[in-house]
């Protein structure tokens, strides 16, 4: 296969009750698109029959990639995974629950044309797939987030529906729970960042990983470190050089 346009990268935790929806909504989205495309699941040590039905999905299905883990990773790590592992042109992470809806694709490609990294911002559309707790901690999250890190592009820095070029993440220095901070990162790298209003649905099936713990406060940790990081980032400009 010549390298394809589109890598759909995707981490998998328990997500049984999701993934044949989830493979079946991202080929109605993009079959349309006439582009080259993959889907990469990571799965990471599911203790449900995910791994199972991904193998049966794979069987079939070319364009699926899976690898699973030996165990339990988390989030970032098998987000991770995917994009290295992913061949597209175009890299977009995508949570394995339908909560992010792949008809916003179209939306992505566009914008793409005219930044290097787009991030998916729920704002507008955050009351329809869920409920007060998780609005309330998300909003609080990320005001902090904003605040802390002086970065006022992100307005949704906790949404993970994301499309960038493969060549953003060629330099970053990936770490536990930087899947929350990857567009800051990409950032860091010098490229441009933009955002598309994305829709929220509710998780199809299965349980959110997150608690108000650590949805809000074990990021505050790296939250800082981030902040830390870009404070003390390398800047300089060459004068003039000779031989
Ligand atoms: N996930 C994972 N490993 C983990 C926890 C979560 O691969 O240890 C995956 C999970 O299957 C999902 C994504 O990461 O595809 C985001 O998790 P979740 O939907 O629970 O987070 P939320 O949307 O509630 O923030
Ligand atoms: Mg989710």
């Amino acid at each position: 296969m010549s390298q394809p346009e589109l890598s759909l990268v995707i981490p998998c935790y328990n997500e049984e009750g999701n993934l044949h929806a989830l493979v079946k909504a991202v080929h109605d989205a993009v079959d349309p698109l006439g582009i080259e495309y993959e889907i990469v699941i990571t799965d990471d040590c599911s203790q449900d029959n995910s791994w199972a039905i991904l193998k049966e999905l794979a069987t079939k299905d070319p364009r699926l990639r899976i690898q699973r883990f030996e165990y339990n990773c988390g989030e970032s790590a098998a987000s991770w995974a995917g994009m290295q592992w992913a061949r597209g042109r175009y890299l977009c992470t995508i949570d394995a629950d339908l909560q992010n809806d792949p008809r916003d694709l179209p939306k992505f490609l566009d914008a793409v044309k005219r930044a290097d990294c787009i991030c998916g911002t729920r704002v507008q559309s955050r009351a329809e797939g869920d409920n007060f707790i998780r609005i309330a901690s998300s909003r609080i999250a990320n005001a902090v987030r904003r605040k802390l890190s002086g970065d006022e592009k992100i307005t949704d820095a906790g949404c993970t529906y994301r499309l960038f070029k493969r060549e953003c993440i060629a330099n970053v220095k990936f770490w536990r729970g930087a899947h929350r901070f990857l567009p800051q990162l990409i950032e860091m790298e010098g490229f441009t960042i933009a955002e598309v209003p994305v829709s929220n649905n509710p998780r199809f099936a299965g349980q959110s990983h997150y608690g108000v713990w650590n949805r809000l406060f074990k990021s505050f940790r790296d939250l800082l470190g981030v902040r830390w990081l870009k404070s003390r980032q390398l800047r300089y400009r060459v004068a003039e050089t000779k031989n």
